[in-house]
């Protein structure tokens, strides 16, 4: 047992049942035993792969796309530049490499990491060393400066807390987080319910049981981005897994070594996250004044950015057995069956901007 288990089954003993969004927050989060807090969990050692650990063509292809946002914009000659929850620092590090071919970029941009993560501030110091532009850390979104914007943000929303609500006969309760008889952690349902003017009608049939979710802590962000990006232009590119419609369903997973775990079982040593609801993301921020351009899945994203010309680059004149792993990458990233179709990509922008390769908005 770990024991960021025992705290907080003395906390619920003491206080009474967890909302989902405090067990996450509190197993991420924690100051002394997070997940994030506490170790580096990414590559083969750690519990996943992310794409741009999977290959360098995924930071160059996203750098591309900046580049692209940067022209689009008219070059501004000051912009921010900020990565949300950068891990290691290996995407902003491919990105600036591309970046760095067009110096006025460079020149141009303050780079912007929010991280909370102590020891992964000092990661993605490493990482960048060599990288044109130093890190301004920062704690939170809203302690980005102000002014013109572009924005990535790739594996960082699925880690934000969520709220779950089950169908019940006396409506949409919020789902908790108890002790059982035998003082194991269980999940029942709360007290608090969901009123009924929030609830969208996609779900407003699922049976009794059902399970539902809300993302405040990620619509928040999503919001604040798009008012900055309306207030000063910009563009803002978001990549993870999740869903386009808002639908019934429990997607909040744990994993652990490599392995799908209990979400339960192993507070602050497993990864803790939820799928994203991107009709959500994207309202939140054009109801801030941004645009919210079609999403495309990860796959179709990397495509239409040329991921396979960069991979033909990439492998000209290298061994055998490095084209195969170019080849692998570029199956891994976006073949539909693994993660090209789970993982989508929505761009915001400021009015009008266009944003190859995303179509314009409808
Ligand atoms: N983008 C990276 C890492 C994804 S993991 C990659 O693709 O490899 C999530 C990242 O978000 C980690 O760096 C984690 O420390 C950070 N993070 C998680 N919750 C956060 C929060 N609330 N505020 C800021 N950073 C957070």
């Amino acid at each position: 047992m770990t024991g960021l288990k025992d705290r907080i089954k003395a906390r619920i003993a003491a206080q009474g049942p967890l909302t989902v969004a405090e067990y996450m927050a509190t197993c991420l989060g924690d100051p002394d035993e997070g997940y994030y807090t506490t170790r580096d969990p990414f590559g083969e050692k750690g519990d996943f792969i992310t794409a741009p650990e999977v290959s360098q063509m995924f930071g160059e292809l996203v750098g591309a796309a900046c580049l692209s946002a940067w022209e689009a914009l008219g070059r501004p000659e000051r912009f921010e530049l900020v990565e949300l929850g950068p891990g290691r620092g290996t995407l902003m590090a491919d990105l600036l490499r591309v970046a760095a071919l067009r110096p006025a970029f460079v020149d141009a941009a303050r780079l912007n990491l929010v991280e909370t993560s102590p020891h992964l501030r000092q990661v993605q110091t490493e990482t960048l060393q060599a990288s044109p532009l130093k890190p301004h850390f920062c704690e939170r979104f809203a302690d980005v400066p102000d002014g013109p914007m572009i924005l990535v943000a790739n594996e960082f929303f699925d880690a934000l807390p969520i709220h779950q609500f089950m169908r019940t006969p006396e409506g949409w309760r919020e789902r908790c987080i108890g002790l059982s008889a035998e003082g194991h952690l269980t999940f029942g349902a709360g007290t608090a319910r969901l009123p009924e003017a929030a609830i969208p009608a996609s779900i407003a049939s699922a049976p009794a049981g059902a399970i539902c979710e809300t993302q405040p802590a990620a619509n928040a962000i999503a919001e604040d981005i798009g008012r900055r990006i309306a207030d000063h232009g910009g563009a803002a590119l978001i990549i993870d897994y999740g869903y386009l419609k808002t639908a019934p369903g429990d997607t909040l997973q744990a994993l652990y070594r490599h392995a799908f775990d209990p979400v339960l079982a192993h507070p602050g040593d497993a990864d803790l996250t939820a799928h994203v609801n991107f009709e959500a993301l994207a309202a939140a921020a054009v109801s801030a004044g941004a645009t919210a351009l079609p999403p495309l899945t990860q796959g179709d994203f990397l495509l239409r950015s040329g991921l396979l010309e960069r991979a033909g680059a990439l492998g000209a004149g290298k061994s055998h057995g490095e084209q195969e792993a170019i080849r692998d990458a570029v199956e891994r990233l976006a073949a539909p069956d693994r993660m090209g179709d789970l993982f989508k990509v929505l761009a915001l922008t400021s009015s009008g901007l266009a944003f190859p390769p995303f179509d314009s908005a409808r």
